[in-house]
Formats: C-alpha cells, sequence, structure tokens
C-alpha cells in the first residue's frame, strides 16, 4: 500500500477530486483510506442517553486508495504541494523508502 497513517493525500477522482487531507485510518485488506475532511456521509444517530437529540452527524467514509496520491513536500519539486504517484527506493542499508516519482526525495508521514 503506497498510502500509510497521517500521509498528507491528494484525491484524485470523485466529489472530492482534488482536495487534500490527513489519512486518519488504513483499512489494508479493502484497500479502502479514511482522509480527514474527504467523502462525508450523513449518518443518523438514534436517540441515546448519550445522544438526547439524536440525528444526523457527518462522518468521512473510506475511500479506494487507488483514488489518493500522497502530497510531494518537497520545496524544489515542480510537483510540491500536490498528489504524486510513489515509487521505491532501497537504501544501503537495507531500508526500503517511499519516494515521490519526480524528484525522488522521500516521502514522509507527519506525526
Ligand atoms: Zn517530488
Amino acid at each position: 500500500m503506497h498510502v500509510r497513517k497521517n500521509d498528507i493525500v491528494q484525491v484524485a477522482a470523485g466529489d472530492d477530486a482534488g482536495k487534500t487531507g490527513k489519512v486518519l485510518f488504513v483499512m489494508t485488506k479493502q484497500d479502502r483510506v479514511v482522509v480527514e475532511g474527504i467523502n462525508f456521509i450523513q449518518k443518523h444517530i438514534k436517540r441515546s442517553e448519550k445522544n438526547s437529540q439524536g440525528g444526523r452527524v457527518q462522518k468521512e467514509a473510506p475511500v479506494s486508495v487507488s483514488n489518493v496520491l500522497v502530497i510531494c513536500q518537497n520545496k524544489n519539486c515542480e510537483k510540491n504541494g500536490k498528489g504524486v504517484r510513489t515509487g521505491r527506493k532501497i537504501l544501503e542499508n537495507g531500508d526500503k523508502i517511499r519516494v515521490c516519482y519526480k524528484c525522488r526525495s522521500e516521502i514522509i508521514a507527519s506525526e
């Protein structure tokens, strides 16, 4: 999976195309991710002790991981701030890192 939790991603398709947000949740088996502020759905809440009003809340629904691209944060990259495809690079110590396909700089998830 090219997307990790806390990555900043850009949506490439659908109603939210072009929007960016932080990855809150990765569902590896389903190939889906939940992104902050993306793909809102109305959820109905039943009246309960906790919520005496009941009603509706907005909640992010998962989107297909194939519809999001990680943002390149390298300021010198022509794709800076935009969604990019990622590649892999193997370091001398054997670590595999994700890199921007354009500038080959490492993609690092924010904490
Ligand atoms: Zn880049």
